[in-house]
């Protein structure tokens, strides 16, 4: 088979050495005879794995000690919830950024719980460029209890290169998601760090929290137990059966980023990525970028073609030279390239060549 790139949004972008690694392990782990599904999860080994993989997270993110970090069911929509649930009590009120989809969809979670006040939103330019907001602090209400963001949006391809912080002094929250350990940050700067494993980290249904110790012990009473913070951490994420095989393989992503040089090496990787495809697309009148030079991200570049009645005939084509899942979402159109930690510049590269070629054929 000739080479194939992925550039689906998700779920579960991993490494192609890890892949080769889980497959080279999956019926004798540990020379157990067994596979990593099958031991049990309050065992040695395994225990060992998790540890382990905790700090080699706390290694690559440089998580101070009075950080929880935390292995969570749910995802990241189940800490759209958890949030609200471990830090507010009913009545109180929260400040929310809102630069797209998953921004709302953070809001209308958080909802069902709290009082929601949107206090700064994505903007398009005079040129219909979308800009993430820029205020390093944003104002919010004295009584708000954090501020919420979505440092990367995954559909629309905006991203944030800082951290808002809140004019009261509240915890900032970041659902990162699509962002996590493609590049440094300072932990410090944040109350909540969450994601979704399934981009940078593993395949889906585990969620790692990161969360500042000040927060923890502060759950609702009705609080379900597995979005408990404090109970996640008195049982070390085992309150109850973890997703293990996900855990593993987040383990094995961890070794693998180590392995790369950390997140500054997979952050000079990612920028130089998404420049490849950005400066091609930015120098071409055949395909556009609708974001702004200072909220690209460089996890999920949507582009479009300038006739929308060739996207069909560029997705079937790129179909057949290997390039799989460009079709942007249908909120926004036109195409995406999702380009995680996972993807190699070759992949860029072998994209921005099929998209020269099919611009010189079509012109
Ligand atoms: N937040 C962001 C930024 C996402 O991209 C996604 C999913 O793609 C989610 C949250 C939801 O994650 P999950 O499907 O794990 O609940």
């Amino acid at each position: 088979m000739s080479k194939v790139y992925n550039f689906c949004a998700g779920p579960a972008m991993l490494p192609a050495p890890v892949l080769a690694k889980a497959q080279q392990e999956l019926l004798d782990w540990q020379g157990l005879g067994t596979s990593v599904m099958e031991v049990s999860h309050r065992g040695k080994h395994f225990i060992e794995l998790a540890d382990k993989s905790e700090h080699d997270l706390r290694k690559l993110l440089n998580i101070p000690s009075n950080y929880k970090v935390l292995f969570m069911h749910g995802g990241g929509r189940g800490q759209f919830a958890a949030v609200p649930l471990n830090i507010t009590k009913a009545g109180d009120k929260a400040s929310f950024v809102d630069t797209g989809v998953w921004s709302k969809k953070a809001i209308e979670e958080a909802q069902r719980f709290i009082d929601t006040d949107v206090v700064a939103s994505s903007y398009q330019d005079e040129q219909g460029l979308w800009h993430v907001p820029q205020q390093q602090v944003v104002e919010v209400a004295d009584d708000s209890k954090y501020l919420h963001f979505c440092p990367n949006e995954t559909i629309e391809g905006l991203e944030f290169n800082f951290c808002p912080q809140a004019s009261n002094g509240a915890p900032v929250i970041a659902d990162m998601s699509s962002t996590i350990l493609s590049r440094p940050i300072n932990v410090a700067d944040y109350g909540i760090i969450y994601a979704g494993a399934q981009k940078n980290i593993g395949p889906s249904g585990l969620a790692v929290s990161i969360v500042r110790d000040d927060l923890v012990g502060y759950a609702r009473q009705q609080t379900p137990a597995i979005l408990n913070y404090q109970l996640t951490d008195e049982f070390d994420s085992m309150y109850n059966t973890p997703p293990t095989y996900s855990w593993y393989l987040a383990g094995l992503v961890f070794e693998w980023l180590l392995e790369q040089g950390g997140v500054a090496a997979m952050a000079q990787r990612n920028q130089a990525k998404a420049g490849i495809l950005y400066d091609y697309i930015d120098q071409s009148e055949f395909y556009r970028s609708q974001v702004a030079a200072d909220s690209r991200s460089w996890m999920n570049v949507p582009f479009q073609l300038a006739n929308d009645d060739l996207n069909a005939a560029f997705l079937a084509q790129a179909e057949q030279a290997g390039l799989r899942a460009l079709k942007g979402h249908r909120i926004v159109g036109g195409m995406r390239a999702s380009i995680y930690n996972a993807m190699p510049e070759q992949g860029v590269v072998a994209l921005v060549d099929f998209m020269k070629e099919f611009e010189r054929t079509q012109a």
